[in-house]
């Protein structure tokens, strides 16, 4: 699987790297309100559609059969279709239908367009303006939810948390003994679990909303990269799942 996003990242980088999201900024930045500060649904889908195109006849070999077969089914779909299937991404609807249209599982479906739209959220959250430092438990430039925790030493505070959003990268803080799931604090709260072979990571779950993420600590591993991490570490996942517990947000892979 690692392997297989590693080809991913190539892709993105072939074909969505060369995107000029930049001169989007406009369109996509609202910097009022309590609003996400981006709002990715404004982009212009209908021409990005040719690229999403490209995209998934790119897909390489290495990718899981669902996929394969989704990328051919969505190559060959009309353009219409490719930028409802964008849209659904952005809007959080649903892929069933469009699933049930292409004769493909929408899960694949919803893959193959994170995949594709995350480098140009990730772009237009660096150039969108940040505002006052935010405490919401889902990301303040995108409104997606995070994908991983991340501590480190700052200069005002030791052992800083902050969240990763889980589509377009921005970090921002937040409490740590604070479940960004539910809300819940205290006895009720965070609970730790480490694998002693990975002593920089941790599974930090709820006891009441039974939600977890992992917690990556740049202290103990500084030249860790928390999103990277997370998609290397599926026993942390096998080991969370076995306890019964939800992921706050799969990660591109679905783990
Ligand atoms: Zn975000
Ligand atoms: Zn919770």
């Amino acid at each position: 699987m690692l392997q297989f996003y590693l080809s991913v990242l190539e892709l993105q980088t072939s074909v969505c790297a060369p995107i000029d999201a930049s001169r989007w900024v406009a369109v996509s930045a609202d910097p009022g309100g309590d609003t996400p500060r981006i709002q990715l649904e404004q982009l212009p889908l209908d021409e990005l559609s040719v690229e999403f195109s490209t995209f998934c006849r790119e897909m390489p070999e290495t990718a899981p059969d669902p996929v394969s077969w989704a990328a051919r089914a969505v190559t060959r779909a009309e353009s219409r279709t490719q930028v409802d299937l964008l849209l659904s991404l952005l809007t959080g609807g649903e892929f069933a239908t469009l699933g049930g249209a292409l004769a493909c599982e929408p899960v694949p479906l919803a893959f193959l367009a994170r995949a594709f739209l995350s480098p140009m959220a990730e772009a237009l959250s660096a150039l969108a303006p940040t505002g006052a430092p935010a405490r919401a438990p889902v990301c303040p430039q995108c409104g997606w939810p995070p994908q991983v925790s991340r501590l480190e030493d700052e200069s005002h505070t030791q052992g800083m948390r902050r969240l990763v959003c889980a589509f377009c990268a921005a970090a921002w803080g937040f409490p740590r003994a604070v479940c960004p799931a539910c809300g819940v604090s205290g006895d009720d709260g965070l609970v730790f679990h480490v694998d002693e072979s990975l002593p920089h990571l941790r599974v930090e779950a709820c006891k009441t909303c039974r939600h977890y993420l992992k917690s990556v600590d740049l202290r103990v591993l500084g030249l860790a990269e928390p999103l990277v991490d997370d998609l290397a570490t599926p026993e942390l996942d096998l080991w969370a799942t076995e306890q019964g517990l939800d992921k706050i947000a799969p990660n591109l892979l679905g783990l």
